[in-house]
């Protein structure tokens, strides 16, 4: 059966940020999704990457540090995150709350060295291997801005995401896309 990949311009943080959208049950995709299900220290979204050169998977990452979920109770943070709380606090004072993929640097669990793209490039200590290579992630549908200028700087040239889990706006729908290539 012939893959659909639809190549596709998203104006997220990178104007002209080109993703590649691949089915769930792309090869390099399944390998995402188990290092997403084997590697990510937050549970409740894990998001999982491989990047492939000539074929080969030659990094894998997955996000997260156990921040959020070793401060869950701390003071000062909400559902363990000083980002989200920080986004509150400016909504009560009547201003506007942080956007999406904005301020990922006020909190150490949101910082873009736990995101899964970046902690597989870092786990390379010879990273003149991923120049010209496609990374795949499973679990989520773009890239923040950090995470571009490092891949843009190692030489990645393409991003695979599945795009239906942009579709998925809450945390249970999207669950349920993550667990649906097991059923396919
Ligand atoms: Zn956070
Ligand atoms: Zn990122």
């Amino acid at each position: 059966m012939s893959e659909k990949i639809q190549k596709k311009t998203i104006e997220y943080y990178k104007q002209g940020s080109l993703y590649t959208y691949v089915s769930a049950c792309n090869k390099y995709m399944k390998q995402a999704k188990q290092v997403a299900i084997e590697e990510s220290l937050t549970p409740i979204f894990p998001i999982g990457v491989v990047i492939v050169k000539n074929g080969e998977i030659v990094a894998r990452g997955a996000n997260g540090n156990g921040y959020h979920e070793k401060n869950l109770n701390s003071k000062f943070h909400k559902k363990g995150c000083k980002r989200r709380y920080i986004s509150q606090k400016l909504l009560e004072q009547g201003k506007t709350k942080l956007k999406s993929g904005e301020g990922f640097e006020l909190c150490p669990g949101c910082n873009y060295d736990c995101h899964a793209e970046v902690k597989a490039i870092d786990k390379l200590k010879d990273k003149s291997i991923l120049k010209g290579s496609t990374l795949y992630m499973y679990g989520h549908w773009w890239s923040c801005a950090e995470c571009w200028k490092k891949m843009n700087t190692v030489g990645i040239k393409e991003v695979y995401v599945v795009a239906t889990f942009k579709e998925k706006k809450n945390l249970i729908k999207w669950r349920k896309e993550f667990n649906k290539i097991d059923s396919i």
